[in-house]
């Protein structure tokens, strides 16, 4: 309950921010609109511009001042992945409090959801990591520092938050279709996006497999009930593993609320060689108070809000339609 809790609470921060973002947009737009300061998390929606902006900063030591709030969401989901393992997805990611919301609509009106055969599912599930490994090679490789600060001065990349804004208010026929067919197969299957199609999460998933945080059974105390497995939404077989080290664990802590046997499923951190048990109410609290400190000291430091001037976004958002799609 206390995990739903925080989902609908980041839920509704990401439809509030959408909504002033969208209001921002409106004043270069609509004569008389009045002017509403852009919300620099919106480019929390711009991960690739993140992860551009990350190369960039480790080759030069610069953060590229368009979208700074890009590359500062982008370590500070990355680095509490690694800390506190996927558990962005699971808690705070609103793509996946949507998702996890069709599932469980698919739950009460179909009574079950259904699962894709092992082989079909684990190669339907390469194909995030092939998207992953697409974006590392072009980003990661391909794309030389020099040729990024051309990209970063292009218009294209000054108006990608308006861009990627306007894919969702202004849909494509082809993305509507996407969204629908998506969308439908999420009241069937569980997560379809983030388990089958999400590359961030390919990668998040990556990160958390090195976490010193891991879900432990205890088979000494484990009564072989089969509720962890049961309810776990990453379908994975928890009452067959000691330690959780798969990519697709999201820390949603499901197995260990579901759990009847006290200490037989907990929450860990490793500690020398064995594993020391803690709360699993502090984890979230972990999780949401290291997101939230990298984005106070990037505040801090000056590096949250763009240095794109007014004059700029007056330039180039009335135009941002003749810009292509992100
Ligand atoms: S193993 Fe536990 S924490 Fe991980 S996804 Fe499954 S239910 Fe959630
Ligand atoms: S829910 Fe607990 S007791 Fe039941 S199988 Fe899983 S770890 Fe064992």
């Amino acid at each position: 309950m206390l995990r739903y809790g925080v989902q609908a609470a980041f839920l509704l921060l990401t439809v509030f921010i959408g909504y002033r973002f969208h209001q921002f947009v409106l004043h270069f737009e609509v004569a008389g609109h009045p002017f509403v300061e852009k919300p620099p998390s919106v480019d929390a929606f711009l991960p690739i511009a993140g992860f551009m902006s990350f190369k960039y900063f480790l080759f030069t030591g610069i953060i590229e001042p368009m979208h700074p709030a890009a590359f500062v969401m982008f370590a500070a989901i990355t680095g509490v992945s690694f800390l506190m393992k996927k558990g962005f997805c699971g808690w705070i990611c609103p793509i996946g409090t949507v998702s996890q919301y069709l599932w469980m609509a698919g739950e009460r009106v179909f009574g079950r959801n259904f699962r894709i055969e092992k082989y079909t599912d684990m190669a339907l599930r390469s194909a995030k990591y092939m998207l992953m490994a697409l974006f590392i090679l072009l980003i990661g490789f391909a794309m030389a520092p020099n040729m990024m600060v051309l990209f970063f001065l292009s218009d294209y990349y000054k108006a990608a938050d308006v861009k990627t804004m306007k894919f969702f208010t202004e849909l494509s026929s082809a993305a509507m279709w996407f969204l629908i067919i998506a969308g439908g197969l999420s009241l069937i299957y569980k997560n379809v996006w983030c388990r089958y199609l999400c590359p961030y999460g390919a990668l998040l998933g990556l990160l958390s497999s090195a976490s010193p945080v891991k879900i432990k059974r205890d088979n000494g105390r484990c009564r072989h009930c089969s509720a962890c497995t049961a309810n776990c939404p990453g379908l994975l077989d928890v009452e067959k593993s000691d330690v959780v080290n798969s990519p697709e664990c999201f820390g949603c802590l499901t197995c260990v609320s579901r759990c009847p046997e006290p200490g037989a499923l907990a929450v860990t951190v490793r500690a020398g060689k064995g594993r020391r048990p803690f709360s699993p109410f502090i984890y979230p609290a972990i999780l949401i108070v290291v997101f939230y400190l990298v984005i106070g000291a990037a505040m801090l430091g000056g590096k949250w809000h763009s240095q794109l001037p007014y004059e700029e976004y007056r330039r180039i958002i009335p135009a941002s339609a003749e810009l292509g799609h992100p």
